[in-house]
């Protein structure tokens, strides 16, 4: 993104708009810290300009994984995800798309710079690394996926690791036999991961709808009544049926 200098008249009206708050008032114009900014394009899509002054500049990459992680217009060009935007439904409807369907297995999505931080890719690989040594499969539709170019040292293109994006979701399947070691793994990495993220546990719940992974959730210290949830009342469960059987 850029503001044209020699349209810019120094309104100011833009400035509140930018989440990542790197619209920066000079004495004559406003100037954007591309360090900073996330491509996200709400400074172009909602202030305004009376001038016309911002402008989308022409992205290549790296700079253009911005983009497509931080706009809800963005493309994902240069990896092959069947939709835009920084994570996936995947494992959010599990009723429909069924990839957690045993009780020994759950979804584990960590997502990164939520809400309007921020996260660069150097921080994200801080978490692949540490989960790096279970037996973990990356979800193949997430767009951050491709990235993690070494699956079992959890090392992502180092041409990415700068860039910075509005939020980013790390995301995959484990045992649950393994996910008290997991989370112990991405706890021990908190304090050097430099911006805010949450961690997601995905699993069915049993026959006396007991969530699968509450156990391991609580006694490693999470208060799980005091975290925030989501239930999937299976609204989607005729696509997950068909989806199984046509996996046997
Ligand atoms: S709204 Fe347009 S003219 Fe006003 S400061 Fe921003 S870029 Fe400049
Ligand atoms: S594209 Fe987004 S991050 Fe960049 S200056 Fe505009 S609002 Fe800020």
């Amino acid at each position: 993104m850029q503001i044209n200098q020699d349209k810019c008249i120094n309104c100011k009206k833009c400035v509140p708009y930018c989440p990542m708050e790197c619209m920066n008032p000079g004495e004559k114009s406003v100037q954007i810290d591309l360090e900073e900014c996330v491509e996200c394009g709400i400074c172009l899509r909602n202030s305004n300009c009376p001038v016309n002054a911002i402008e989308q500049t022409f992205l290549t990459m790296p700079r253009a994984v911005r983009k497509a992680f931080s706009d809800p217009f963005g493309k994902h060009e240069n990896i092959e995800v069947k939709h835009m935007g920084r994570g996936t439904e995947e494992i959010k409807t599990n009723d429909v798309t069924g990839i957690i369907h045993t009780l020994d297995e759950a979804a584990v999505a960590i997502e990164l710079g939520r809400p309007g931080v921020g996260a660069r890719f150097r921080d994200m690989e801080k978490i692949t690394k540490a989960v790096a040594k279970f037996d973990i499969v990356y979800e193949k539709n997430n767009p951050v996926t491709p990235y993690i170019i070494d699956k079992k040292t959890g090392e992502i293109e180092p041409e990415i690791l700068n860039e910075k994006i509005m939020s980013g979701i790390v995301e995959f399947r484990a045992k649950i036999n393994d996910l008290a070691e997991i989370l112990k793994a991405v706890k021990s990495v908190e304090d050097k991961v430099e911006t805010v993220f949450t961690v997601a546990v995905i699993c069915k719940v049993d026959e006396n709808n007991k969530p699968s992974a509450e156990d391991v959730i609580v006694n490693n210290g999470f208060n799980i009544r005091a975290a925030s949830s989501k239930t999937n009342m299976g609204l989607g469960r005729p696509l997950y049926e068909d989806r199984i059987k046509g996996a046997k």
